[in-house]
């Protein structure tokens, strides 16, 4: 079957024609000096993404899950505490790779739609007097459920509370797409994959420590060979890699990060914003609702839309691919059949939006749910029409 049209999948997202070509590149050697050029700029654009100057990039051949390894087997040690929250199915895979590394996870678990609880999260860091756990975990966007949680906020109920604990954010479907401050925000370990705002292909786990985690890591005893950031320093040090790299992913990465900073990051994310809402109001109007419980959890990459009750939303998305060649996202774990979801991360217009706008709206007709052809539609283009901004050009 031959893809002629974007996906609306919430990763991996649509790839610029210019990343795609930068991405398939001949053979070179990776021992050359040729890759230098590559990978110091590739680490110097990820810095500026995540917003870091103090801490450091590490790339692996990977995809996020293996950034949340990275993360966790580099700082920490068999039986240590760490404070997570169950949200999502990104979140609850996180822990679950947390409770297989032998680490004890103190579950803070709300309805999926629901944000991080920060209030919670500030009663138990005060309570913890005794500093048993050693980590905060924090997914900044839920994918699964289309929840925004406030990373800002978890970082000044840490310090209120003075809590030493490293901070550990999954920004795998934020970074790139909205904002994300690592320093500004105290994050220690920032997590995320090519495949989402980097508009590339899956393949790389993207990272970021801070000081405080690199310090952590002579210390930490859980086993780690591939994800050893100590080796991946060593070869970079070295203008190289600890094993044979991806150097076509990583020319990409080079040539994400240069088309990110050109459009401005701030513009990046007003973009998505816009996007999203013009998308929320189009829910609005088909008289549905999303799966976020409140607008300050809205998410500007994915929008998880609740089906009717009764309604299984996975023939809203069978419909999409299978009569018009557009996928949605399904829904996943506690929400599966209750929420369709529209990605509109990484490459994505206004134009663009418009058009998974009308496929679902088709979708839905023709599955007799009660939504009128052109109203979700109408509602983003006024949107989109009173907020017009310069279009950014495709590469
Ligand atoms: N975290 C979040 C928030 C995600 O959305 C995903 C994947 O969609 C992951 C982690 C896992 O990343 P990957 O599938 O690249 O391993």
């Amino acid at each position: 079957m031959i893809h002629l049209n974007p996906v609306f999948i919430p990763g991996p997202t649509n790839i610029p024609e210019a990343l795609r070509k930068a991405v398939d590149i001949p053979t070179m050697d990776h021992r050359s000096p040729g890759f230098a050029d590559i990978i110091h700029p590739a680490l110097d654009g990820v810095k500026k993404v995540l917003k870091t100057t103090t801490g450091e990039a590490f790339v692996f051949p990977a995809t996020g899950t293996g950034g949340w390894e990275t993360a966790i087997t580099n700082t920490l040690s068999p039986g240590d505490k760490v404070l997570a929250c169950r949200n999502g199915m990104f979140s609850h895979k996180w822990i679950d790779m947390c409770q297989r590394y032998g680490l004890e996870v103190e579950v803070v678990s709300v309805a999926w739609g629901e944000g991080i609880p920060v209030e919670r999260f500030a009663d138990i860091l005060g309570a913890d007097t005794g500093h048993q756990i050693k980590a905060v975990l924090a997914t900044h966007n839920e994918t699964a459920t289309g929840v925004t949680s406030d990373v800002a906020g978890i970082r000044r109920a840490m310090d209120a509370a003075g809590h030493p604990a490293l901070f550990f954010v999954d920004g795998v479907s934020s970074i790139g797409s909205m904002e994300f401050r690592m320093d500004d925000w105290g994050v220690d370990v920032a997590v995320t994959g090519s495949q989402k705002g980097f508009m590339l292909p899956p393949g790389l786990a993207i990272t970021g420590f801070s000081q405080k985690a690199l310090e952590a890591v002579e210390g930490a005893k859980l086993p780690r060979c591939f994800f050893d950031i100590r080796d991946m320093r060593t070869g970079y040090a070295a203008n190289g890699y600890p094993y044979t790299p991806p150097v076509g992913m990583l020319n990409g990465l080079k040539a994400s990060c240069d088309m990110l900073l050109e459009e401005g990051l701030g513009n990046v994310f007003a973009r998505h914003a816009r996007i999203a809402e013009g998308v929320r109001r189009a829910v609005a109007a088909w008289g549905m609702e999303l799966c976020a419980v409140s607008p300050d959890l809205y998410s500007n990459s994915v929008s998880a839309v609740r089906a009717p009750d009764g309604f299984d939303a996975g023939r809203i998305v069978a419909q999409g691919l299978n009569t018009y060649g557009v996928a949605f996202g399904g829904g996943l774990g506690d929400v599966a059949g209750k929420v369709f979801r529209i990605g509109h991360l990484g490459l994505m217009t206004d134009v663009m939006a418009l058009s998974g706008l009308v496929t679902a709206e088709m979708a839905m007709v023709d599955l007799g749910l009660p939504v009128k052809l052109g109203s979700g539609v109408a509602a983003a283009q006024a949107h989109y029409r009173e907020t017009a901004a310069t279009p950014v050009r495709q590469a």
